[in-house]
């Protein structure tokens, strides 16, 4: 039952909204009178096929996506991105632009080297990845084809609030929004390629989204693998092999539920209030609870924080889960907290967590 459930701040797989659980649940055995559960039905049936065409119109609708744009539903995770983006749209000596701001984007570059020539045209590296540069003091490479950025970086919980426009007008900008995916309204015309891994906040993990400028496909290198190659998926509307068919279900049914919550705008503010409350018992701590990143550009989906007193730490992360609020700790190579607060975390969680850091802070101040 739902009082059995806990408040998951997981960074991903994540949390996912009741409603939505509640649904698949109804539907588990029996897909609307068909006679079967969605995991073992044909991909190629006329049940399947309204499902993934659905799914994707319903984010058509709640991205606002143009019509020169394709979606595609894939496998291999964000990271199989890092490696498909360079083949599809570079030659082995094109020159691209990244600015790192975390260590995904970090990781993204490190395997764009295999397959083109990425340079950093700034990283927060020697920051601790605290912060995001002013654009006008970078210096862009006109001659590169693209610049990749990371929309959220989940470990840092750095977050762009607005994106760099690339200087040569040929140069497309790239965006890994894995954890920001559906978290607020965004201008897909302003980016050639957004991709996301669905396990944050769209749905379960085995699902990777990618929305791409449709000029931008057919060009991939002679290496590139079938399954990498969006042209393939594309002409194929994400059904050339055996797709991660329960997981686009998931998302489906997720878009429906974003959808009657009257979009991403609506989405957007409850995300704005949830992320307020916690950053302000942090900043309202005195420095019993601290952020690490500068206040402009805090993540509203990952919320890392350290204790002033770091040995009490464990204890926290101990008695907050005796609480029934799980998976608060940071992430492996940065320690402290990590609260994620994705769109399927209700306020209660937030408010609950909140109330708890007070009561922690008066016990042991
Ligand atoms: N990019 C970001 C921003 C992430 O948070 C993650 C998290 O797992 C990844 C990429 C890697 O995604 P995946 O595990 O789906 O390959």
């Amino acid at each position: 039952t739902s009082q059995d459930r806990v408040f998951n701040f997981a960074a991903g797989p994540a949390t996912l909204p009741e409603n939505v659980l509640k649904k698949a649940e109804s539907e588990l055995y029996n897909w609307r009178g068909c006679g079967m559960s969605v995991m073992e039905m044909s991909h190629r049936g006329k049940e399947f096929l309204s499902i993934i065409q659905k799914a994707e119109s319903d984010l058509k609708t709640l991205l606002s996506i143009p019509s020169d744009y394709a979606v595609l539903f894939l496998q291999g995770g964000a990271t199989t991105q890092f490696s498909a983006i360079p083949l599809n749209l570079c030659e082995p000596n094109d020159q691209v632009d990244f600015l790192v701001t975390g260590s995904w984007g970090d990781k993204a570059f490190k395997e764009a080297q295999k397959f083109c020539k990425p340079h950093f045209i700034w990283s927060g590296k020697s920051e601790k990845y605290t912060k995001i540069p002013s654009f006008d003091s970078l210096e862009q490479n006109l001659n590169a084809r693209y610049l990749h950025i990371c929309a959220n970086e989940t470990i840092h919980g750095v977050e762009f609030k607005d994106y760099p426009t690339p200087k040569n007008k040929d140069e497309i900008l790239v965006a890994d929004m894995s954890s920001n995916f559906c978290s607020k309204p965004v201008d897909v015309s302003q980016f050639g390629i957004i991709y996301a891994g669905a396990q944050k906040n769209v749905g379960p993990s085995g699902v990777t989204i990618v929305i791409i400028r449709k000029d931008l496909i057919g060009n991939a290198q002679k290496i590139t693998p079938v399954m990498l190659d969006y042209k393939i998926h594309a002409e194929n509307n994400s059904l050339y092999n055996t797709p991660p068919c329960y997981g686009i279900y998931m998302c489906g049914l997720v878009f429906e539920d974003l959808l009657e919550q009257g979009g991403l705008v609506e989405v957007e503010k409850k995300n704005k209030k949830k992320a307020e409350i916690l950053y302000n018992a942090i900043e309202e701590s005195e420095g019993f609870y601290r952020s690490p990143v500068e206040k402009s550009v805090r993540s509203l989906m990952n919320v890392p924080f350290t204790l002033e007193k770091s040995e009490l730490e464990a204890e926290f992360i101990k008695e907050a889960a005796k609480e029934k609020m799980v998976q608060l700790k940071g992430h492996r190579s940065v320690g402290g907290m990590r609260a994620s607060i994705y769109n399927a975390m209700p306020l209660a969680g937030v408010e609950k967590l909140v109330a708890f850091m007070k009561d922690f802070q008066a016990r042991h101040a």
